[in-house]
């Protein structure tokens, strides 16, 4: 089993999952974003590898590979678009070279897409049949261009080299690994919250995100990876994502809530291209893969909110302060 970007929020939640149900694991990172703490304690074991390697350089494995998940590239807006020309050969000549990996090992290969192929989406919820609405020039559209383009890579490789191909469309999704440093709202909000700034709300926050607990993530990406026949065509994209819909300013209150936080709120400039609102359209999953997810926010929250307690008392300490 290879997982590139196994170091990642997803990837190392992930790689803690597979590792433990008995799978080996080789973990491809550059550690652009990701963090050794998160595959700390798998590395001691002899059935896990770590292997500090950008994508976008050609790489080979020794021995045999049954299955590679593909989830190298920065999730984070400010994180993917400091470099966007890098973001955008990760998914574009990363995608090429874990694709010629998996046929050279006969391997089943998974991608990790994203909402963002729809761009700002004028339909809601989002179906798989959605063409999307996405500015090709934009400050997202390395990453949006990117996903959307290593979609077609996947496609193809299927349909002509007869690759075992999966392409899953992840919507926001939060949970413990996350980096207090990532940028993203959730972690924004809860870091904010703890350290007693104002959360910052981008705009009027009255955009919408549908936020999924990653142990549902985990569960629909490993039946995505696994499911052999189905209803349709498993090669084709499928949605993953908890289609309860909440504002930004909603997110917000439930965090102070939920941490007990003195913190106010400020608002920033909404960022240019910023998608007003996202929800999936789940129903290909349920009836593909018998997957739905389980966790409400509030549920997913509570370990949430644990594990960056944790993380910033770690950070304080190492920091010795
Ligand atoms: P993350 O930034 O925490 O993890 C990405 C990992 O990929 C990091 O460990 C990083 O170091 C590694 N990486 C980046 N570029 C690389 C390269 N060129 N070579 C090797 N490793 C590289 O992000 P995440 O939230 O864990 O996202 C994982 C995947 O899921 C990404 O592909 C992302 O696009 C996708 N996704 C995530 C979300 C979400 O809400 N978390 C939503 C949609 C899609
Ligand atoms: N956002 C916010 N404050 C923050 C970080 C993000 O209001 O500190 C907003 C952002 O503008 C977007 C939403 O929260 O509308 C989700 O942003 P995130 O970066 O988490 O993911 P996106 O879905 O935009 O990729």
């Amino acid at each position: 089993m290879v997982i590139a970007g196994g170091a990642g929020f997803i990837g190392s939640n992930l790689s803690q999952r597979l590792f433990s149900e008995g799978d080996r694991v080789i973990c491809v990172d550059n550690l652009e974003t990701g963090r050794k703490e998160n595959i700390a304690a798998l590395l001691e074991h002899p059935g896990f590898a770590f292997f500090l390697h950008d994508i976008i350089e050609p790489f080979g494995i020794e021995g045999p590979v049954d299955r590679i998940y593909n989830l190298a590239c920065p999730g984070s807006p400010p994180k993917y678009q400091r470099d966007p020309l890098h973001t955008f050969k990760t998914s574009i000549i990363g995608g090429i070279n874990l694709l010629e990996l998996a046929e050279e090992k006969d391997a089943r290969i998974l991608q990790s897409s994203t909402s963002e192929v729809y761009g700002d989406p004028d339909i809601s919820p989002q179906p798989e049949t959605y063409r999307g609405l996405v500015n090709t020039v934009g400050p997202r559209a390395c990453y949006d261009e990117g996903k959307r383009g290593v979609e077609t890579l996947f496609h193809e490789m299927h349909e002509r080299e007869g690759v075992d191909t999966r392409i899953a469309r992840i919507f926001n999704t939060y949970g413990p690994n996350m980096d207090p440093e990532d940028g993203r709202v959730v972690s924004n909000f809860i870091v904010q919250a703890f350290t007693g700034q104002d959360l910052t709300i981008y705009g009027d926050g009255h955009q919408t995100r549908s936020f999924c607990y990653i142990d549902d993530m985990l569960d629909g990406l490993t039946s995505l990876m696994e499911t052999e026949v189905s209803s349709g065509k498993i090669d084709d994209p499928v949605n993953l994502g908890n289609p309860g819909e909440f504002t930004v300013v909603e997110l917000a209150e439930i965090v102070l809530e939920m941490t007990g936080s003195e913190s106010g709120i400020s608002h920033k400039d909404l960022p240019q291209d910023d998608p007003r609102h996202r929800r999936p359209d789940i129903s290909r999953a349920g009836s593909m893969l018998g997957w739905a997810p389980r966790i409400s926010l509030r549920e997913g929250l509570t370990p949430t909110i644990e594990y960056f307690r944790q993380e910033l008392h770690r950070q304080k300490r190492l920091k010795g302060q």
